[in-house]
């Protein structure tokens, strides 16, 4: 009797402990930035509750009984930078997963096709030459500026023209490709900036200039922040439209992408077991 009740407090004791170690546990932190990229992700959270700070979503919860917080980070590069900003330095996240839709920029893309962010880079940040009135406005003259990608790390200045993804986090996103059925996964370069590109001598342009695959709003943006603390990022992107092909934005795509990210989450979760 007394060594039964002996094991029933040892056996208390170890799962409290283990429920202990997983609620202390850092999160794994997924964004998405409008309600169509990240609805299926907060539908999949177990034991939710949503936060608003300032004017940024969260909803902090589990998965296989692991935290996860999403976020909404709303479109575009600010809005980006804030809600990583702040979902650091409240959740502490062990890893950050930027994902949702994005333009293509390879013609071997097809809309539904997803890219790994193996780099992701500001392609909208310019320096411009002068030139007299009358003369006219040449964009592909352009210089390129990477000031605004300089961080200071370890007490250094390092300036940054692209922004790795974690190598590891990548092979792994890689290694889901079977499970996808939607079309090809692939490992490319991101390009971010406030614009949306439509002229195909643009897009072939930025393609040359950047070795883009694709084009969107965030993922150069939560790379910076996530490099400026040190946490490990990776951006995960489908082609939901792609005027190389003729393919207009798709809605579902967003849907599919969420999918292959609870893949790839689950998959992150299964090894911190
Ligand atoms: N069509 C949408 C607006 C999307 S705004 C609507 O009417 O509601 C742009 C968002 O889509 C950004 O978050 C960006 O990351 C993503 N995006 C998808 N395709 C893009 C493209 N070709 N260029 C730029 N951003 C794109």
């Amino acid at each position: 009797m007394f060594s039964s009740v002996k094991g029933f407090l040892l056996s208390f004791c170890l799962l409290s402990l283990s429920s202990f170690a997983f609620a202390k546990a850092q999160p794994i932190l997924i964004q998405g930035a409008m309600t169509i990229e990240t609805d299926v992700l907060i539908a999949k959270l177990e034991n939710k509750k949503a936060t608003t700070i300032g004017a940024w979503q969260f909803w902090e919860g589990e998965i296989n009984g692991y935290p996860v917080v999403v976020s909404q980070t709303e479109v575009g590069y600010a809005n980006a930078a804030a809600a990583t900003t702040i979902a650091i330095e409240r959740f502490k996240p062990m890893l950050i997963v930027n994902q949702g839709t994005a333009g293509g920029h390879d013609k071997a893309l097809r809309r539904g096709d997803i890219v790994i962010a193996k780099e992701s880079v500001n392609m909208g940040a310019y320096q411009v030459d002068y030139t007299e009135k009358g003369k006219g406005i040449h964009p592909t003259q352009w210089h390129r500026l990477d000031a605004p990608m300089r961080l200071r790390i370890d007490g250094k200045e390092v300036t940054f023209t692209h922004f790795a993804s974690d190598n590891a986090m990548v092979e792994k996103a890689l290694s889901l490709a079977s499970t996808y059925p939607h079309g090809q996964v692939v490992s490319g370069v991101i390009g971010s900036a406030d614009q949306w590109n439509r002229e195909i001598d643009r897009i072939n342009w930025l393609h040359e200039t950047y070795n883009t695959a694709a084009e969107e709003m965030e993922t150069a943006a939560v790379a910076l922040v996530a490099k400026g603390y040190q946490v490990p990022f990776i951006g995960i992107r489908v082609l939901s439209n792609t005027d190389l092909h003729n393919e207009e934005f798709l809605p579902e795509t967003a849907t599919n992408c969420q999918n292959f990210v609870l893949n790839f989450v689950e998959s992150v979760i299964a090894d911190q077991k």
